[in-house]
């Protein structure tokens, strides 16, 4: 048996509309499917504890929309889960529109102690482009609701560089969510997933990007972000001193994780793999006994420390010099043009590095 596992992720892909940006395996679903999925994972999770020790330190619930279960399915589907040390970060990714009073009780109740909650944009016509189904004033509610039911560690999701967003605009989103004061901020510019409405859109050429905003809205929410008390841990995620997530970064220091629920993907020591990405053959799988893995990869240890350099290096940390032993040329290159530097025996990104954080993990590669 492997190490015990210590990260959980569960992909939950029930959506109550599916946004025209997003490439994650997502579906409507009622409420009699989502009961019936909820089964089928703790049949998955019963399976999972067969195979695996788990001393877990942080779960995640994504998708999908997990807040979208009904509140009397969390009592028994986080009793289920393999156990988890006392002061667990636990993890929901919740969609403002189904904050209610009752939901946020069960979710505590259940022993959930970190919210992230989407909200992506506090503008009416960017979150109607974006085909979101909230507002501003429900965002606001979902707070008010969520910090009344007792959450004191509360994600804010955004997104910039939107398609024709000037930076004046994701500065006012910005300062909105500031307002609403909470502890962490996740802020990505969008990206145009293959295969999705807005990828084509964008090929089409109704749109088009403008780099250079997209760099003054970077740089503009680090500074606020900074300002406000909410520094950068990693180039795209922003918290109060004691409030990072401890799941993110447990990925990109290369930990070990499991994945349930279909599409969800896990890796452990010299092994990768993806759960099957349809809910009704993961349903019948578990209901047959088996694991319901679709796609199996091999990792070599060389793989894993370059996904620990690339991930790494996108954090404030950055990487240890024994990782870098053998990337003389990359180091030199990075170092050289101004993108990273030594800090003792950590190199990490610069500021300008920051903004082609991308780039200098391919050097990497
Ligand atoms: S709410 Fe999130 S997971 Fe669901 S469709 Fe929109 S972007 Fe995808």
């Amino acid at each position: 048996m492997t190490d015990a596992i210590r990260h959980l992720y569960l992909h939950v892909p029930f959506c109550s509309r599916i946004c025209p940006y997003c490439a994650f395996y997502v579906h409507r679903g009622g409420v009699g499917e989502q009961r019936a999925f909820v089964r089928a994972l703790i049949a998955e999770a019963a399976l999972a504890r067969r195979s695996f020790a788990f001393d877990l330190e942080t779960v995640f619930l994504g998708g999908g929309t997990p807040s979208l279960l009904p509140a009397d399915e969390w009592g028994t589907l986080m009793a289920a889960l393999p156990p988890r040390r006392v002061g667990a970060e636990v993890t929901l990714e919740t969609n403002p529109i189904t904050v209610t009073a009752e939901k946020a009780a069960a979710w505590r109740e259940a022993g959930i102690n970190r919210i992230s909650l989407g909200v992506q944009s506090f503008d009416p016509g960017f979150l109607k482009v974006l085909g979101r189904d909230h507002t501003p004033e429900i965002v606001e509610r979902s707070v008010a609701l969520l910090r009344g039911a007792g959450f004191e560690n509360l994600n804010i999701d955004l997104m910039f560089a939107l398609p024709g967003e000037a930076t004046g605009g994701f500065a006012a989103t910005l300062r909105h969510a500031l307002a609403l004061r909470p502890d962490h901020i996740s802020a990505y510019a969008l990206t145009y997933e293959e295969d999705t409405p807005f990828f084509e859109r964008l090929n089409r050429g109704e749109w088009l990007r403008d780099e250079a905003a997209e760099i003054e809205m970077f740089e503009g929410t680090a500074r606020e972000l900074d300002a406000a008390g909410l520094p950068f841990y990693e180039v795209s995620n922003y918290a109060r001193p004691g409030f990072e997530s401890r799941h993110n970064r447990a990925y990109w220091r290369g930990a070990d994780y499991l994945g349930l629920g279909p599409s969800a993907c896990s890796t452990v020591g010299t092994e990768r793999w993806t759960n099957v990405k349809d809910t009704a053959r993961h349903a019948a799988e578990v209901e047959a006994g088996r694991l319901p893995i679709g796609e199996r990869e091999a990792l070599s240890p060389e793989t894993r420390r370059k996904e620990r350099i690339m991930f790494g290096l996108r954090t404030r940390e950055g990487i240890e010099k024994e990782l870098l032993l053998s990337h003389d040329a990359a180091v030199a290159e990075a170092t050289r043009d101004g993108l990273a530097e030594w800090r003792e025996d950590h190199l990490v990104l610069t500021r300008q590095g920051r903004l082609l954080a991308d780039s200098v993990a391919a050097l990497f590669v």
